[in-house]
């Protein structure tokens, strides 16, 4: 499809360069709406067993206490269902009046009898009326319709206990629990996760039911943001009434990696105006989940007075689907290299040898050797603080134009030019120059760069719509011929660090989830004055930051990926101590991605792609998964850590953990 053809098609955004919020329908629930004109929700869920009437009723009011506004509750079955009644009139009691929500999979009569008791019942299209068998099956066209009738007379009986009751409901897509049936047509793709969706909400529509709000769930956050704009642009195509979206990513896991990869996926989507209600999940309690959602979010207050971004007339871009930007290889940038990490120390003078295990580099004196571990910087930008020792043969300096000229061994640094020295200079490196390029330098810098095989661009923009000014200027390259590598820099004012780490990612990961960027370089220049302890910290951050948000974006992978669930009143057993268990013993296994789900009735579908899943299957029973495949039921759960381990070990995956470090 052409640029301009492709431009004209997109519709899942108001404006890709002037922030603007998309226009939802409101959706009461309670006393709180989504949608609208409304400011967006931040909603969680609880952890405690949903019969533990006491023990949800605390948790709820530790939620609301930490800013939680709309408040989700598993329903397994009826029993649970009902029990909503009594957790509902204990918080309303003690004077909550926070609108509930009942989770639902599977079991359609927990979902009638809550229907009538909470403002919001979610329930997941891929098993509200299937049982999940990992089945391909051919379906005829009327054998679809079938299935179609079958679904309707299932649902119809909980939209009409909505309707009579005035209960929201969200139809929750998610990725890993597709039916049988969406997977023969569709595959488990985006188009698969919206038409999932649609099978349900043409049924809701058709009985003028219109309280609802949708999600589309994954914990590949490429695959989450696709899907979401695929499901804007369907809903406008297919005459649907634009209803709000809850934002998720699904099983983030916890700590960094967690946060990282929420903003990643929720960040790229509230960029271009998207959501209405956000939950962050994460293995951890759920107190801890609405400050990082409202973080995110409050980010958005007042963003539509950005200066100006030129509008994008052709758009080269696919934002359905996964394409990486071309670009030449530049020494190791660019081409089918991984993007690089350049960590920042300019702010720091005389940097130490032992100070460099900031930036994953750690000397050893007694053998005058380095060894490095997997987020080990790949380039390191001292300004002009020149390094006063050798460097290990992994990392690079890079030092501004001026002191690269005085340098004595002017082949191992390289220099990072400002346009108007870049435009004046008559020197550069043979092989590598660096040029710091703000989004509104790019037109003047055009006819410098061209055909030059010796440079790498350090982008940055000062616009408050940061990624949008920033993805303007790789248009503008692209519209240009220009394959130039680029490196994404972005600059915060000092400030806590979780912002740091949910701006980073949804400023970077929101270019490289569109294929933009061949590298990450977190500025320090905020923290010049402050105290050397504090400057080391933030430069740990910045680079442990800088590989968490390539491997969440999924364009690098540097560390073991833990798709774990949030836990809620399912689980068997503590999530946050198995998965801190987990981690400890597997966290040097780079690139492998493992599943720690806490039941068995969703935990094999949602872990989506893992390598392998550590799944609850009874009290103190473990299932282990290779993939989508059981290797062992019911193992104690004393025993399954090393079981888990023996199963990546007979699949060849395993090393022991000191192999990491390389010398
Ligand atoms: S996988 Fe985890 S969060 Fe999902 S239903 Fe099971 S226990 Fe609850």
């Amino acid at each position: 499809m052409q640029a301009k053809e492709l431009l004209e098609k997109i519709k899942y955004c108001d404006s890709l360069t002037s922030y603007s919020r998309r226009k939802t329908i409101p959706v009461r629930v309670g006393d709180v709406i989504i949608g609208g004109d409304n400011p967006i929700v931040v909603q969680s869920m609880t952890t405690v067993d949903t019969m533990d009437t006491q023990g949800s009723v605390e948790q709820c009011i530790r939620m609301i206490e930490s800013g939680c506004q709309l408040i989700r509750i598993t329903a397994p079955s009826i029993k649970e269902a009902e029990n909503l009644q009594n957790i509902r009139n204990e918080l309303r009691k003690r004077g909550y009046n926070t609108p509930l929500v009942a989770d639902i999979h599977f079991t359609p009569n927990a979902a009638e009898v809550a229907a009538r008791i909470v403002e919001k019942v979610r329930i997941n299209p891929g098993n509200y009326a299937d049982k999940k068998k990992f089945e391909i099956i051919e379906y005829t066209d009327q054998s679809y319709q079938e299935e179609l009738e079958r679904i309707r007379e299932r649902f119809l009986p909980l939209v009409k206990i909505c309707k009579e009751h005035g209960t929201a409901m969200r139809i929750g897509t998610n990725h890993g629990s597709l039916s049988d049936r969406i997977m023969s047509r569709y595959g488990d793709t985006p188009l698969g996760m919206v038409e999932s969706a649609l099978e349900f909400l043409r049924i809701c529509e058709d009985e003028n039911f219109h309280d609802i709000v949708i999600s589309m769930k994954s914990s590949n956050t490429q695959v989450m943001v696709q899907a979401y704009r695929l499901l804007v642009q369907k809903l406008d195509e297919g005459g649907f009434k634009p209803y709000p979206l809850h934002l998720g990513v699904t099983e983030a896991g916890d700590g960094e990696d967690g946060r990282i990869k929420s903003a990643v996926g929720i960040g790229t989507l509230l960029e271009d105006g998207l959501g209405d209600t956000v939950r962050v999940s994460l293995t951890e309690d759920p107190e801890f989940e609405s400050p990082v959602a409202k973080t995110l979010v409050d980010r958005y207050l007042g963003r539509e007075n950005h200066a100006p971004i030129p509008a994008i007339t052709h758009y080269p871009i696919t934002p359905f689907e996964h394409n990486k930007r071309d670009s030449i290889e530049v020494f190791n940038f660019g081409g089918t290299n991984v993007p690089r990490v350049i960590t920042d120390i300019s702010a720091v003078a005389h940097i130490t040898e032992k100070e460099m295990k900031n930036l994953g580099h750690f000397y050893l004196p007694e053998l005058d050797k380095w060894k490095m571990n997997d987020q080990g910087a790949d380039y390191v930008f001292s300004g002009d603080h020149p390094i006063p020792f050798m460097l290990p043969n992994g990392m690079k300096e890079i030092q501004y134009y001026n002191h690269w000229l005085a340098a004595e061994d002017r082949n191992n640094k390289f220099p990072a030019f400002t346009l108007s020295e870049f435009k004046l200079a008559e020197e550069f490196h043979y092989g590598l120059n660096f040029l710091f390029l703000s989004d509104v330098e790019v037109e003047e810098a055009l006819p410098f760069i061209e055909g030059r095989h010796d440079v790498v661009i350090i982008l940055h923009s000062d616009n408050a719509h940061n990624m949008a000014a920033l993805r303007r200027a790789f248009v503008q390259l692209m519209e240009n011929h220009s394959q130039i590598p680029v490196v994404v820099k972005v600059d915060y004012p000092a400030q806590t660090q979780d912002k740091t780490m949910l701006y980073a990612a949804t400023d970077v990961g929101g270019l490289l989830v569109d294929g933009l960027g061949e590298g990450i370089m977190i500025g320090l220049e905020a923290y010049r004055e402050a105290p050397r302890e504090v400057l080391l910290e933030q430069v740990k951050l910045h680079n442990s930051v800088s590989f968490g948000v390539l491997q969440a974006a999924r364009t690098r992978m540097s560390k073991t990926e833990y798709i774990s669930c949030p836990s809620c009143g399912r689980t068997l057993f503590d999530l946050q101590e198995t998965t801190a268990m987990i981690r400890k013993r597997t966290d040097h296994l780079k690139g492998v991605k493992i599943g720690i789900m806490g039941c068995i009735v969703n935990g094999p579908g949602e872990m989506a792609d893992a390598d392998y899943g550590y799944v609850g299957s009874g009290k103190g029973k473990i299932t282990l998964y290779k993939g989508k495949e059981v290797v062992k039921r019911s193992v104690a759960s004393e025993k399954a850590v090393d079981e888990l381990i023996e199963i990546i070990r007979k699949d060849g995956m395993w090393i022991e953990p000191g192999e990491r470090l390389e010398v």
